[in-house]
Protein backbone atom coordinates (compact mmCIF):
# COMPACT_ATOMS: atom_id res chain seq x y z
CA UNK A 1 0.00 0.00 0.00
CA UNK A 2 1.33 3.67 -0.73
CA UNK A 3 0.94 6.50 1.15
CA UNK A 4 -1.38 8.49 -1.18
CA UNK A 5 -3.18 10.46 0.82
CA UNK A 6 -6.75 11.09 -0.86
CA UNK A 7 -7.15 14.68 -2.62
CA UNK A 8 -10.82 14.88 -2.80
CA UNK A 9 -13.34 12.42 -1.33
CA UNK A 10 -15.53 12.49 -4.77
CA UNK A 11 -13.83 10.78 -7.43
CA UNK A 12 -14.75 10.95 -10.96
CA UNK A 13 -16.29 8.06 -13.75
CA UNK A 14 -15.73 8.26 -16.89
CA UNK A 15 -17.45 5.46 -19.38
CA UNK A 16 -15.48 4.64 -22.53
CA UNK A 17 -18.53 3.43 -25.50
CA UNK A 18 -16.06 1.88 -28.15
CA UNK A 19 -18.33 2.30 -30.97
CA UNK A 20 -18.55 4.59 -34.09
CA UNK A 21 -20.26 5.03 -37.16
CA UNK A 22 -16.92 5.16 -39.55
CA UNK A 23 -13.33 5.84 -38.16
CA UNK A 24 -12.05 9.32 -38.50
CA UNK A 25 -8.39 9.42 -40.84
CA UNK A 26 -6.69 11.06 -37.63
CA UNK A 27 -8.28 9.08 -35.14
CA UNK A 28 -6.56 6.77 -32.74
CA UNK A 29 -9.13 6.22 -29.90
CA UNK A 30 -10.20 3.30 -29.36
CA UNK A 31 -13.00 1.94 -31.12
CA UNK A 32 -15.09 -0.23 -33.61
CA UNK A 33 -17.33 0.69 -36.57
CA UNK A 34 -19.67 -1.91 -35.58
CA UNK A 35 -22.23 -1.38 -32.81
CA UNK A 36 -24.82 -4.92 -32.77
CA UNK A 37 -23.12 -5.59 -29.32
CA UNK A 38 -24.13 -2.54 -27.71
CA UNK A 39 -26.69 -4.37 -25.44
CA UNK A 40 -24.13 -6.40 -24.27
CA UNK A 41 -21.41 -4.13 -23.97
CA UNK A 42 -24.11 -1.98 -21.40
CA UNK A 43 -24.45 -5.24 -19.34
CA UNK A 44 -20.58 -5.28 -18.80
CA UNK A 45 -20.14 -1.82 -18.71
CA UNK A 46 -23.13 -2.00 -15.64
CA UNK A 47 -21.65 -5.31 -14.00
CA UNK A 48 -18.04 -3.11 -13.89
CA UNK A 49 -19.98 -0.24 -12.14
CA UNK A 50 -21.42 -2.52 -9.27
CA UNK A 51 -18.14 -4.50 -8.40
CA UNK A 52 -15.95 -1.53 -8.31
CA UNK A 53 -18.90 0.26 -6.81
CA UNK A 54 -18.72 -2.23 -4.03
CA UNK A 55 -14.90 -2.47 -3.63
CA UNK A 56 -14.66 1.28 -3.83
CA UNK A 57 -17.40 2.69 -2.06
CA UNK A 58 -16.96 5.34 -3.10
CA UNK A 59 -18.81 8.81 -4.20
CA UNK A 60 -18.97 10.08 -7.70
CA UNK A 61 -19.11 13.66 -8.29
CA UNK A 62 -18.76 13.54 -12.32
CA UNK A 63 -19.60 11.40 -14.69
CA UNK A 64 -18.75 11.25 -18.42
CA UNK A 65 -19.75 9.21 -21.04
CA UNK A 66 -17.14 9.98 -24.11
CA UNK A 67 -15.90 7.35 -26.46
CA UNK A 68 -15.95 6.62 -30.00
CA UNK A 69 -19.66 8.24 -29.96
CA UNK A 70 -21.86 7.21 -27.15
CA UNK A 71 -25.58 7.72 -28.90
CA UNK A 72 -24.32 4.40 -31.08
CA UNK A 73 -24.93 2.88 -27.45
CA UNK A 74 -28.60 4.21 -27.94
CA UNK A 75 -30.76 6.28 -25.40
CA UNK A 76 -31.90 3.63 -23.18
CA UNK A 77 -28.24 2.20 -22.68
CA UNK A 78 -26.88 5.32 -21.97
CA UNK A 79 -30.05 6.23 -19.36
CA UNK A 80 -29.07 2.66 -17.76
CA UNK A 81 -25.48 3.80 -16.94
CA UNK A 82 -26.50 6.77 -15.63
CA UNK A 83 -28.66 5.27 -13.37
CA UNK A 84 -26.32 2.36 -12.76
CA UNK A 85 -23.53 5.40 -12.01
CA UNK A 86 -26.41 7.13 -9.55
CA UNK A 87 -26.52 3.61 -8.05
CA UNK A 88 -23.33 2.58 -7.17
CA UNK A 89 -21.63 5.92 -7.03
CA UNK A 90 -24.00 7.76 -5.40
CA UNK A 91 -23.81 10.81 -7.69
CA UNK A 92 -23.99 13.68 -6.31
CA UNK A 93 -27.51 15.78 -6.67
CA UNK A 94 -25.36 18.29 -8.07
CA UNK A 95 -23.03 15.73 -9.92
CA UNK A 96 -21.53 17.31 -13.62
CA UNK A 97 -23.14 14.46 -16.41
CA UNK A 98 -21.50 14.73 -19.93
CA UNK A 99 -22.27 12.67 -22.72
CA UNK A 100 -20.15 13.34 -25.91
CA UNK A 101 -22.27 13.53 -29.03
CA UNK A 102 -21.36 14.08 -33.15
CA UNK A 103 -23.20 16.15 -35.01
CA UNK A 104 -25.08 13.32 -37.18
CA UNK A 105 -25.51 11.22 -34.05
CA UNK A 106 -28.35 13.00 -31.95
CA UNK A 107 -31.97 13.37 -32.69
CA UNK A 108 -34.56 15.41 -30.38
CA UNK A 109 -36.10 11.95 -28.79
CA UNK A 110 -32.03 11.41 -28.03
CA UNK A 111 -31.73 14.56 -26.13
CA UNK A 112 -35.00 14.35 -24.06
CA UNK A 113 -34.14 10.70 -23.10
CA UNK A 114 -30.72 11.84 -22.04
CA UNK A 115 -32.21 15.05 -20.11
CA UNK A 116 -34.14 12.99 -18.40
CA UNK A 117 -32.00 10.54 -17.30
CA UNK A 118 -30.09 13.03 -15.76
CA UNK A 119 -27.41 13.84 -18.10
CA UNK A 120 -26.64 17.61 -17.93
CA UNK A 121 -23.81 18.52 -20.26
CA UNK A 122 -23.33 17.86 -24.17
CA UNK A 123 -20.01 17.99 -25.37
CA UNK A 124 -20.21 17.91 -29.59
CA UNK A 125 -17.06 17.20 -32.05
CA UNK A 126 -17.66 20.29 -33.97
CA UNK A 127 -13.88 20.36 -35.14
CA UNK A 128 -14.68 23.08 -37.89
CA UNK A 129 -16.79 25.49 -39.15
CA UNK A 130 -15.51 25.23 -42.67
CA UNK A 131 -17.24 22.54 -44.59
CA UNK A 132 -14.21 21.81 -46.60
CA UNK A 133 -11.54 21.59 -43.65
CA UNK A 134 -14.64 19.19 -42.09
CA UNK A 135 -14.28 16.76 -45.12
CA UNK A 136 -10.26 17.15 -45.52
CA UNK A 137 -10.87 15.64 -41.80
CA UNK A 138 -12.67 13.08 -43.46
CA UNK A 139 -15.73 13.97 -40.66
CA UNK A 140 -19.22 12.80 -41.58
CA UNK A 141 -21.16 15.86 -40.83
CA UNK A 142 -22.01 19.79 -42.11
CA UNK A 143 -21.91 22.78 -40.22
CA UNK A 144 -25.79 22.72 -40.97
CA UNK A 145 -26.13 19.80 -38.87
CA UNK A 146 -23.91 21.14 -35.91
CA UNK A 147 -26.38 24.02 -36.17
CA UNK A 148 -29.34 21.76 -36.10
CA UNK A 149 -27.62 19.71 -33.48
CA UNK A 150 -27.13 23.14 -31.00
CA UNK A 151 -30.83 23.89 -31.79
CA UNK A 152 -32.26 21.04 -30.71
CA UNK A 153 -30.30 20.41 -27.30
CA UNK A 154 -31.20 24.04 -26.33
CA UNK A 155 -34.73 23.39 -26.88
CA UNK A 156 -34.14 20.37 -24.74
CA UNK A 157 -32.95 22.62 -22.15
CA UNK A 158 -29.20 21.53 -22.52
CA UNK A 159 -27.78 25.01 -21.02
CA UNK A 160 -24.10 23.69 -20.90
CA UNK A 161 -22.97 22.74 -24.27
CA UNK A 162 -19.28 22.32 -25.17
CA UNK A 163 -17.63 22.11 -28.78
CA UNK A 164 -14.75 20.91 -29.69
CA UNK A 165 -12.74 23.00 -32.09
CA UNK A 166 -9.19 21.67 -34.10
CA UNK A 167 -6.33 23.22 -35.18
CA UNK A 168 -3.37 22.53 -37.68
CA UNK A 169 -6.15 21.11 -40.23
CA UNK A 170 -4.94 20.84 -43.87
CA UNK A 171 -5.41 23.99 -45.69
CA UNK A 172 -6.55 26.14 -42.58
CA UNK A 173 -5.39 29.46 -42.41
CA UNK A 174 -5.93 32.34 -39.78
CA UNK A 175 -8.80 33.61 -41.59
CA UNK A 176 -10.21 30.01 -41.87
CA UNK A 177 -9.57 29.89 -38.52
CA UNK A 178 -11.25 32.94 -37.48
CA UNK A 179 -14.43 32.11 -39.60
CA UNK A 180 -14.69 28.58 -37.90
CA UNK A 181 -14.54 30.66 -34.08
CA UNK A 182 -17.20 33.06 -35.25
CA UNK A 183 -19.14 29.90 -36.12
CA UNK A 184 -18.51 28.46 -32.79
CA UNK A 185 -18.89 31.38 -30.74
CA UNK A 186 -22.18 32.40 -32.91
CA UNK A 187 -23.93 29.12 -31.24
CA UNK A 188 -23.05 30.08 -28.03
CA UNK A 189 -21.57 26.90 -25.98
CA UNK A 190 -20.79 27.68 -22.50
CA UNK A 191 -17.26 25.82 -23.12
CA UNK A 192 -15.08 25.29 -26.37
CA UNK A 193 -11.61 23.01 -26.52
CA UNK A 194 -9.30 24.09 -29.03
CA UNK A 195 -6.93 20.77 -29.70
CA UNK A 196 -4.04 20.97 -32.25
CA UNK A 197 -4.63 18.04 -34.82
CA UNK A 198 -1.34 15.45 -34.35
CA UNK A 199 -0.91 13.21 -37.04
CA UNK A 200 -0.71 9.34 -34.87
CA UNK A 201 1.49 6.42 -36.82
CA UNK A 202 -1.54 3.96 -36.22
CA UNK A 203 -4.00 5.85 -38.35
CA UNK A 204 -5.05 6.88 -41.53
CA UNK A 205 -3.30 9.80 -41.82
CA UNK A 206 0.08 8.49 -40.37
CA UNK A 207 0.20 6.20 -43.33
CA UNK A 208 -1.48 8.19 -45.91
CA UNK A 209 0.04 12.14 -44.73
CA UNK A 210 -2.38 14.92 -45.87
CA UNK A 211 -1.30 17.69 -48.35
CA UNK A 212 -1.27 20.66 -46.98
CA UNK A 213 -1.17 20.26 -43.52
CA UNK A 214 -0.11 24.06 -41.97
CA UNK A 215 3.76 23.96 -41.06
CA UNK A 216 4.88 24.30 -37.07
CA UNK A 217 5.09 27.87 -37.40
CA UNK A 218 1.29 28.55 -38.84
CA UNK A 219 0.08 25.95 -36.28
CA UNK A 220 1.76 28.49 -33.08
CA UNK A 221 0.00 31.47 -34.95
CA UNK A 222 -3.04 29.38 -35.61
CA UNK A 223 -2.93 28.53 -31.65
CA UNK A 224 -2.22 31.75 -30.18
CA UNK A 225 -4.91 33.76 -32.26
CA UNK A 226 -7.24 31.06 -30.91
CA UNK A 227 -6.25 31.81 -27.37
CA UNK A 228 -6.53 35.84 -28.57
CA UNK A 229 -10.27 35.63 -30.17
CA UNK A 230 -11.31 33.26 -27.60
CA UNK A 231 -10.91 35.36 -24.65
CA UNK A 232 -12.28 38.65 -26.50
CA UNK A 233 -14.98 36.37 -27.02
CA UNK A 234 -15.37 36.28 -23.27
CA UNK A 235 -13.74 32.48 -23.08
CA UNK A 236 -11.21 32.50 -20.49
CA UNK A 237 -8.11 29.96 -21.34
CA UNK A 238 -8.45 27.75 -17.87
CA UNK A 239 -6.35 24.95 -19.67
CA UNK A 240 -3.90 25.11 -22.32
CA UNK A 241 -6.30 23.43 -24.68
CA UNK A 242 -9.46 24.89 -23.10
CA UNK A 243 -11.48 27.78 -22.72
CA UNK A 244 -14.80 28.47 -21.00
CA UNK A 245 -17.21 30.99 -19.74
CA UNK A 246 -16.56 31.63 -16.09
CA UNK A 247 -18.57 28.76 -13.86
CA UNK A 248 -18.32 26.09 -17.36
CA UNK A 249 -14.94 24.67 -17.04
CA UNK A 250 -15.24 20.96 -17.19
CA UNK A 251 -15.33 19.75 -13.57
CA UNK A 252 -14.58 15.97 -14.56
CA UNK A 253 -11.84 16.97 -16.93
CA UNK A 254 -10.18 19.35 -13.91
CA UNK A 255 -10.08 16.20 -12.13
CA UNK A 256 -7.22 14.77 -14.39
CA UNK A 257 -5.30 18.13 -14.56
CA UNK A 258 -5.51 17.94 -10.42
CA UNK A 259 -4.34 14.87 -10.47
CA UNK A 260 -7.37 13.74 -8.76
CA UNK A 261 -9.26 10.28 -8.47
CA UNK A 262 -11.28 8.52 -11.29
CA UNK A 263 -12.63 5.54 -12.73
CA UNK A 264 -12.76 4.55 -16.09
CA UNK A 265 -15.00 1.59 -17.67
CA UNK A 266 -14.50 0.27 -20.92
CA UNK A 267 -11.34 -0.75 -23.00
CA UNK A 268 -8.81 1.60 -23.44
CA UNK A 269 -10.27 3.54 -19.96
CA UNK A 270 -7.09 4.79 -17.42
CA UNK A 271 -8.08 4.83 -13.22
CA UNK A 272 -6.13 6.90 -10.68
CA UNK A 273 -7.63 5.31 -7.61
CA UNK A 274 -5.70 5.34 -3.68
CA UNK A 275 -2.35 6.25 -5.59
CA UNK A 276 -2.79 3.39 -8.29
CA UNK A 277 -2.86 3.75 -11.97
CA UNK A 278 -4.67 0.86 -13.88
CA UNK A 279 -6.41 0.37 -17.51
CA UNK A 280 -8.33 -1.86 -19.30
CA UNK A 281 -6.73 -2.73 -22.20
CA UNK A 282 -7.93 -1.78 -25.82
CA UNK A 283 -10.13 -4.78 -26.63
CA UNK A 284 -13.59 -5.11 -26.29
CA UNK A 285 -14.06 -8.80 -25.99
CA UNK A 286 -12.23 -8.95 -23.12
CA UNK A 287 -14.10 -6.56 -21.40
CA UNK A 288 -17.18 -8.36 -22.14
CA UNK A 289 -15.62 -11.57 -21.20
CA UNK A 290 -14.97 -9.74 -17.85
CA UNK A 291 -11.25 -9.14 -17.72
CA UNK A 292 -9.52 -6.95 -15.21
CA UNK A 293 -7.53 -3.89 -15.81
CA UNK A 294 -3.88 -3.61 -15.68
CA UNK A 295 -1.47 -1.94 -13.18
CA UNK A 296 0.00 1.10 -14.04
CA UNK A 297 2.30 1.86 -11.33
CA UNK A 298 1.82 4.11 -8.65
CA UNK A 299 1.02 7.86 -9.65
CA UNK A 300 0.10 11.21 -7.64
CA UNK A 301 3.43 12.71 -6.71
CA UNK A 302 4.77 15.87 -6.49
CA UNK A 303 6.53 15.72 -10.15
CA UNK A 304 3.17 14.57 -11.28
CA UNK A 305 0.94 16.46 -9.70
CA UNK A 306 3.33 20.07 -10.67
CA UNK A 307 3.34 18.31 -14.68
CA UNK A 308 -0.76 18.58 -14.65
CA UNK A 309 -1.56 21.49 -12.52
CA UNK A 310 1.16 23.49 -14.87
CA UNK A 311 -1.27 22.91 -17.85
CA UNK A 312 -3.73 25.35 -15.21
CA UNK A 313 -4.08 29.06 -16.10
CA UNK A 314 -4.12 28.88 -11.92
CA UNK A 315 -0.32 26.91 -12.42
CA UNK A 316 1.13 25.38 -9.34
CA UNK A 317 0.19 26.95 -6.50
CA UNK A 318 2.16 26.79 -3.13
CA UNK A 319 -0.25 26.31 -0.13
CA UNK A 320 -2.02 23.10 -2.49
CA UNK A 321 0.98 21.65 -2.64
CA UNK A 322 2.14 22.22 0.99
CA UNK A 323 -1.50 20.35 1.94
CA UNK A 324 -1.04 18.15 -0.41
CA UNK A 325 2.39 16.75 0.14
CA UNK A 326 3.31 18.65 2.96
CA UNK A 327 6.82 19.70 0.86
CA UNK A 328 7.99 23.38 -0.16
CA UNK A 329 8.13 23.80 -3.69
CA UNK A 330 12.12 22.57 -4.35
CA UNK A 331 14.44 25.63 -4.53
CA UNK A 332 16.11 23.92 -8.18
CA UNK A 333 11.96 24.64 -9.52
CA UNK A 334 11.84 27.79 -8.37
CA UNK A 335 15.32 28.95 -9.55
CA UNK A 336 14.25 27.48 -12.98
CA UNK A 337 10.85 29.71 -12.70
CA UNK A 338 12.95 32.72 -12.09
CA UNK A 339 15.17 31.75 -15.75
CA UNK A 340 11.31 31.42 -17.25
CA UNK A 341 10.33 34.30 -16.26
CA UNK A 342 13.26 37.19 -17.32
CA UNK A 343 12.05 35.51 -20.99
CA UNK A 344 8.33 36.45 -19.84
CA UNK A 345 7.17 32.39 -20.45
CA UNK A 346 6.54 32.04 -16.59
CA UNK A 347 4.91 34.25 -14.25
CA UNK A 348 6.33 33.74 -10.33
CA UNK A 349 4.79 35.12 -6.93
CA UNK A 350 3.74 34.95 -4.05
CA UNK A 351 0.84 32.57 -4.95
CA UNK A 352 2.73 30.45 -6.97
CA UNK A 353 4.01 29.41 -10.75
CA UNK A 354 1.88 29.83 -13.44
CA UNK A 355 2.73 29.86 -17.52
CA UNK A 356 2.19 33.10 -19.33
CA UNK A 357 0.28 32.96 -22.93
CA UNK A 358 3.67 32.27 -24.67
CA UNK A 359 4.63 29.79 -21.84
CA UNK A 360 1.56 27.98 -22.81
CA UNK A 361 2.53 27.57 -26.40
CA UNK A 362 5.28 25.95 -25.43
CA UNK A 363 3.94 24.21 -22.31
CA UNK A 364 6.02 20.82 -22.99
CA UNK A 365 9.44 22.41 -23.12
CA UNK A 366 8.87 24.90 -20.31
CA UNK A 367 6.98 22.31 -18.49
CA UNK A 368 10.10 20.58 -18.72
CA UNK A 369 12.48 22.83 -17.64
CA UNK A 370 10.69 24.01 -14.64
CA UNK A 371 10.89 19.87 -13.56
CA UNK A 372 14.35 19.68 -14.59
CA UNK A 373 15.26 19.23 -10.35
S1 LIG B 1 -12.81 11.18 -33.94
FE1 LIG B 1 -14.60 10.58 -32.75
S2 LIG B 1 -16.08 9.95 -34.30
FE2 LIG B 1 -14.11 9.94 -35.33
S3 LIG B 1 -13.38 7.84 -35.12
FE3 LIG B 1 -12.54 8.99 -33.41
S4 LIG B 1 -13.94 8.69 -31.74
FE4 LIG B 1 -15.00 8.09 -33.64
Amino acid sequence: MNSFKRPTENIGLYIHVPFCKSKCPYCNFYSLCNNNIADEYTKSVLSSLESYGKKLNRTADTLYIGGGTPPLLGEDNLSKIVAGAKKHFNLTKDAEITCEVNPTSADKDFFEKLFKAGVNRISIGVQSGIDDELVALGRKHTTKQVVETVSIAKEVEFTNISLDLMLGIPNQTIESLQKSIEFLVSLNPTHISAYLLKIEPDTYFGKNMPQNLPDEELCADLYEKAVEILSEKGYYQYETSNFAKFGFESRHNLKYWHCEEYLGIGPSAHSFIDGERFFYPSNITDFISGNSPVLDGDGGDFEEYAMLTLRLAEGLIFKNVKYRFNIDIPQKMIDNAKILSKIGLVILDDIGIRLTPKGQLLSNAVIGKLLDL
